[in-house]
């Protein structure tokens, strides 16, 4: 067992995006067809500007991108799942015993204390502490339930917690993907989902240039947070961030 933090990998992208992204798109009004599948990379960047621009975005759905993401919580992919217009692939809990599991500690906890009594204890260790407890009691009730694997897995996982560390596969479309930034690179997103969302953009954002230039969290497209009161209040720092050329 042993603290873990967010790995991302871009399995597979879709190569030649912005042609293909070209082709789709000029296909809808193409009377001579003989050259639709030859895009000029340049142009079909600029090409996918402009869709982006004009909001014709359906044909950016046919670019896909495939992504590893490991060392994160289930608290994590809780929120990732929440994305219908992906595709997931998790490592399960009922086939994989988790005796050992690994876990996430919340930054914040670092140089917090922790009451225990009329002791006060480090915080980072007291939920070490309680990772380890809870692991113990998984064995216990994975060998009441008769180590048989995947049958006894399925009810002791019961009290695993949400720090427990799951690895999960997740394609999406350029569309949602666009979608799924604006939304988890918000600053009021919580703090790993948004750090996942922040791998997955670095890994893909300077090979698409023409799709991902301009993603950000939504307040970025808006020119303004649509939250309210329950604005972060950094808006012009987020602009900086993200927009192209800040
Ligand atoms: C800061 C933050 C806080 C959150 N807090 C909570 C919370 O407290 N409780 C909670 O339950 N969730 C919460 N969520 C999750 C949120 O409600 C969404 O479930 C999640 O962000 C997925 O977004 P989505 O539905 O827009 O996107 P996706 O599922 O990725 O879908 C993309 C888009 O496709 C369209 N679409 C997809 N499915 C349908 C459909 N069935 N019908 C019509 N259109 C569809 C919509 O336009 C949608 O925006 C939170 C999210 C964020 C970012």
């Amino acid at each position: 067992m042993k603290p873990v933090e967010p790995a991302v990998t871009l399995v597979r992208m879709s190569p030649d995006a912005d042609e293909l992204i070209a082709s789709a798109a000029k296909l809808c009004y193409a009377g001579d067809t003989s050259e639709i599948l030859r895009q000029d990379p340049q142009r079909a960047g600029d090409f996918v500007r402009m869709l982006k621009k004009i909001g014709h975005l359906s044909p950016i759905e046919h670019a896909v991108f495939t992504f590893y993401i490991e060392g994160v919580s289930r608290a994590m992919t809780h929120q990732l799942v929440r994305h219908r217009i992906a595709s997931f692939s998790q490592r399960s809990q009922r086939y994989v015993g988790h005796a050992d599991f690994d876990y996430v500690v919340p930054p914040r906890l670092r140089g917090r204390r922790v009451r225990v009594g009329d002791k006060e204890i480090d915080a980072v260790e007291y939920f070490r502490q309680t990772m380890e407890l809870i692991a113990d009691r998984y064995r216990s009730l994975n060998e009441a339930l008769g180590d048989e694997g995947e049958s006894s897995h399925e009810d002791a996982r019961y009290v695993l917690p949400n720090a427990c560390e799951t690895k999960i596969f997740v394609t999406m479309n350029a569309r949602e993907l666009l979608h799924f930034f604006e939304e988890r690179l918000c600053q009021r997103a919580q703090w790993e989902i948004r750090t996942v969302a922040e791998k997955m953009l670095s890994l893909i954002r300077g090979s698409c240039p023409a799709i991902f230039e301009t993603a950000g969290p939504k307040c970025v497209r808006l020119g303004g947070c649509p939250e309210g009161k329950m604005t972060c209040g950094r808006f012009s720092e987020v602009r900086a961030r993200y927009a192209p050329g800040g």
